[in-house]
């Protein structure tokens, strides 16, 4: 890492995190509650370098405030608790961030190589370019962890999938050894959760994972961390790599004492 880079997040660490934030993070992002007193003391120090260091931008009319940073980087955070590798989305600049889901006008050819265009969109990720976010869909899914939703899981997921250079739902694993067991793992796990919907069963994976192996990753981090006791006992093979991967074991956590809405 840059020296410069190095001493200034030492500095921004050293500041006493405000308690405003903390008063942010209280009454909006119950998440925290689940979380041991020592990842709640790095999930402030990852909210603090996530709002020092991207580009925050409103847009139509969202007026940036530290209420929605707060709210999206600690969100961003959970992702980053046991995972260091990513250097704090490092490939991620800016993160725009729109009122509610908003209308793409332009197309694009997204991430996957499939072309969007004209659809309502809760949030979008591309290739080292923004995150782009909706407040009101990530405001709805801090106040009510536990349904497997979460419009901010889901774009960083992508994010830190695309750092290995493709986006495939293969992010960077942690040793060589692991990338075949994954493969093995997700590929028997799509095809199978295919055959499930089409025979018209059920699965806490939404159908929306089906789109590509992208979606796959993507839908699947938001049930491993915001659902995780239904995603392990449906999936333990993929919650297994899962909790290796992200270097946490969120179905272990107490979901039910502390996961309400307040
Ligand atoms: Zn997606």
């Amino acid at each position: 890492m840059h020296l410069l880079r190095r001493a200034h997040r030492k500095k921004v660490l050293e500041q006493r995190f405000p308690e405003s934030w903390e008063a942010i993070l209280q009454r909006d992002v119950p998440y925290m509650g689940l979380l041991t007193p020592a990842e709640q003391t790095r999930l402030r120090e990852i909210v603090a370098i996530l709002i020092d260091e991207k580009f925050w931008e409103g847009c139509n009319g969202l007026e940036m405030s530290d209420r929605v940073q707060v709210v999206m980087a600690a969100q961003m955070g959970v992702l980053l608790l046991h995972l260091d590798a990513t250097d704090y989305f490092h490939n991620v600049r800016t993160i725009l961030v729109y009122p509610a889901a908003y209308v793409q006008t332009q197309e694009h050819v997204g991430s996957d190589g499939l072309v969007h265009s004209g659809s309502a969109n809760l949030g979008e990720a591309w290739y080292n370019g923004p995150v782009v976010l909706s407040w009101n869909d990530a405001l709805q899914a801090a106040h009510a962890p536990g349904r497997g939703l979460n419009v901010v899981f889901h774009e960083l997921a992508h994010a830190v999938d695309m750092m290995s250079g493709t986006t495939n739902g293969t992010p960077l694993l942690r040793s060589r050894e692991d990338y075949g067991p994954w493969h093995d793992t997700m590929s028997a796990a799509f095809q199978a959760l295919r055959s499930r919907y089409e025979a018209g069963a059920r699965d806490v994976i939404r159908p929306y994972g089906l789109t590509n192996v992208a979606e796959f990753f993507a839908v699947t981090t938001e049930c491993f961390f915001d659902a995780p006791i239904p995603f392990k006992q449906a999936h333990p093979d993929i919650y297994q790599h899962y909790a290796r991967f992200w270097g946490q074991d969120p179905a272990d956590r107490p979901w039910r004492s502390s996961s309400r809405p307040r």
